[in-house]
């Protein structure tokens, strides 16, 4: 599992960049900012975020971890990916990118897109276009 990262970036950084994303910086939004927004890419579930949150002194319940999670998604901060069982985890990286998937911890590995070869798609079904393309290579231990 990933160690805890102490926070990198300044609680003023993480205002500024909450004020530009239009989201009022509270002091929740603030504590979650400094982890998550500090330019590195990581996938952090809610529960991974409030581990780190109670290491470093900034207990805050589930339901708010939650509740700002989902701000900074619709405010386009960071990205829901869905690749762990249920557990939605949320990655820091906006560009478009592919992942590694350890299929027994869950835990996702950023694959550059110009390390993979895209295939040709199937023709689409009526009405849609492709918004993107998301590979995921799922990976077990050799036995
Ligand atoms: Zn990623």
């Amino acid at each position: 599992m990933s160690e805890v990262q102490p926070k990198s970036i300044l609680s003023e950084e993480a205002a500024m960049k909450l004020r530009a994303a239009s989201l009022r910086p509270t002091r929740q939004r603030i504590a979650i900012a400094e982890r998550l927004l500090d330019g590195r890419a990581r996938h952090v579930s809610a529960e991974q975020l409030r581990d780190e949150l109670v290491a470093y002194g900034q207990p805050m319940a589930l339901a708010t971890i939650y509740n700002c999670l989902h701000q900074f998604e619709e405010a386009g901060l960071l990205r829901p990916v869905h690749h762990a069982g249920d557990a939605v985890l949320y990655d820091t990286n906006l560009g478009d990118h592919h992942h590694f998937v350890d299929v027994e911890t869950g835990e996702l590995i950023d694959i550059d897109p110009g390390e993979i070869l895209m295939p040709e798609l199937p023709e689409l079904p009526d009405g849609f276009e492709a918004e993107s393309i998301e590979l995921t290579v799922r990976l077990r231990r050799k036995s």
